[in-house]
């Protein structure tokens, strides 16, 4: 676990260091849990949103955008139960002035009980060898039981205490189980209160006129809200879905591990819209859609699992997770929610409007059920970018770290380097780059040494290095080298453009979707 941390600091810092993702307001010691993309990240995340946003839109005829403001009208937030259920049980500790989620406190102490538990297990392994019982172990080793009887006792208080709303028992656990703070070491808790994590502003010139309005917390509302317009414009019949790409703000109470929890961040959610009775069969069919795209980049097949919800909103029907493997354990990458009528029927209710869809074949009128897939840019761009980092050791003693971005999404594809910068080499490297360009992002780099070239663009993950030498300048050939074999081949110019386009492109990304 210490090696994987060490290995996620090690790619936080590669991030930095290649203009990936830098810290918001450096220069003013941060903002936190606020980053900025760099060169290299912006163009990373834009292919992302674009493979999202072509998988959606392309691929599914009865899938269609929008773009929503992010400001919207208050009582959205009213309707959609934000304001009154957005929160987060938060305490503070008065010795270190520190403030923590009190579930996660629990959930922290949880997690504790059950290291004991393994550490047991995994001595016992390594005494009785070959011939060790697990399960049976467990039964009977009075430690071990004991433990597991705690776990369970606690587990089960906290989630009725959770269920039930009830602050004054969740103070009273973290007494009970002695949790102490992590800065301080100790336990002068205040009570736990919630902490709503809408972000709110004003909006109107003077402070008597103003309204108080919130930054969205969600894109889905945008979706919900515009049901009537799209359908109706669009002549849209169910089943049907609404895609959107945006900015998503929550004032986290403790935001940690990069940009996994982050104050201010980006969502691709889909809203399908369907026919009451039909949600199981499409929530089905959008978990089987969505990890199918996950693994159409080939991280690794084995990087992800679902986790089904036990407790669902009482909204929801159905809901499950699309967890990937990151350097700190699996977690949620996507949401896939069935959500029944719930929001278009607040909505209704809110704002007096009727929220109805006239089915032709059925004749008759009723409030579509919704399937949503939600998913965090950020997130997503995070595992691509763990699970492609890696620092490999190379034949004479050197090592480079390369980044085994899936070709579609890598910043830039291609660069074009003359191997040395006089004899007309520099001038046709050019040539070439102005024709790559319109198709490709392309690099061009004459700087230093061949190999060191090839290094910087291996970590930023480019998958095509096109050096110039002076065969070039006789038969118009190049190498070509490959990122992550690090191969060479000769071919000729007049073949660049097809060779590139047949591995980058999003196209054949996509094709394997359908
Ligand atoms: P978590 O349990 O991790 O707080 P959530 O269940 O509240 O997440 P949803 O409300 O389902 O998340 O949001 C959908 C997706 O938006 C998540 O799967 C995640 O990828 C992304 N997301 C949510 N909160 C954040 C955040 N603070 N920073 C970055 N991405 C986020």
């Amino acid at each position: 676990m210490a090696q994987q941390e060490d290995v996620f600091k090690k790619i936080v810092s590669h991030a930095k260091e290649y203009g990936f993702v830098f810290q918001s307001s450096e220069i003013y010691d941060g903002l936190a849990a606020v980053y900025d993309y760099g060169q290299n990240g912006v163009e990373l995340k834009n292919n992302i949103k674009r493979y999202w946003w072509d998988a959606m839109t392309l691929l599914h005829e009865n899938i269609v955008g929008i773009d929503s403001a992010i400001f919207m009208h208050p009582t959205i937030w009213k309707a959609s139960g934000h304001v009154d259920a957005f929160n987060d049980p938060l305490i503070d500790n008065r010795d270190s002035k520190k403030r923590y989620r009190a579930d996660v406190l629990i959930e922290e102490a949880i997690a504790k009980i059950d290291d004991k538990i393994n550490k047991e297990v995994a001595k016992a392994r390594k005494r009785f060898g070959e011939a060790f019982d697990e399960a049976m172990f467990c039964e009977t080793n009075p430690r071990v039981q004991e433990h597991i009887k705690h776990r369970e006792a606690l587990h089960q208080r906290f989630s009725d205490a959770m269920n039930a709303n009830d602050l004054d028992e969740l103070k009273q656990i973290i007494i009970d189980e002695e949790i102490v703070c992590p800065i301080s070491g100790t336990r002068n808790w205040t009570d736990v209160r919630q902490f709503n994590l809408m972000f709110k502003t004003e909006m109107g010139s003077t402070a008597d006129g103003a309204m108080t309005v919130y930054l969205r917390p969600e894109t889905a509302q945008g979706i919900f809200v515009n049901y009537l317009n799209v359908q109706k414009t669009g002549r849209m019949r169910l089943p049907f879905g609404i895609a959107q790409i945006g900015k998503a703000f929550r004032n986290e109470i403790v935001a940690r591990q990069f940009i996994f929890r982050m104050r201010e961040f980006e969502q691709m959610e889909m809203q399908f819209f369907v026919r009451p009775g039909e949600e199981l069969k499409w929530f089905e069919f959008w978990k089987q859609t969505r990890l199918r795209w996950h693994k159409a980049l080939g991280l690794g097949d084995d990087k992800y699992r679902y986790h089904d919800h036990e407790k669902l909103a009482h909204y929801a029907n159905a809901a499950t997770d699309i967890e990937f493997e990151m350097p700190f354990g699996f977690k949620e990458v996507e949401g896939i929610h069935s959500r029944t009528n719930f929001d278009l029927s607040q909505h209704e209710k809110f704002s007096g409007k009727k929220i109805q869809y006239f089915d032709p074949e059925l004749n008759e009128s009723y409030v579509p059920y919704v399937i949503e897939t939600s998913i965090g840019v950020d997130r997503m761009f995070l595992s691509v970018l763990c699970s492609s980092y890696e620092e490999q050791q190379l034949e004479g003693g050197e090592s480079r770290v390369v980044l085994h971005l899936p070709d579609a999404l890598a910043p830039v594809k291609c660069a074009v380097l003359p191997l040395v910068r006089k004899d007309g080499l520099p001038e046709k490297a050019r040539e070439i780059v102005n024709d790559l360009k319109f198709d490709f992002a392309t690099h061009y780099d004459e700087k230093d040494s061949i190999g060191k070239r090839y290094r910087r663009q291996d970590a930023i993950g480019t998958p095509y290095c096109i050096t110039v030498d002076h065969q070039t300048l006789e038969d118009n050939t190049v190498t070509l080298r490959h990122r992550d074999s690090m191969e060479q081949e000769r071919v000729a110019i007049a073949d660049l453009h097809k060779i590139i386009h047949g591995r980058v492109s999003l196209n054949s990304l996509l094709r394997k979707l359908s």
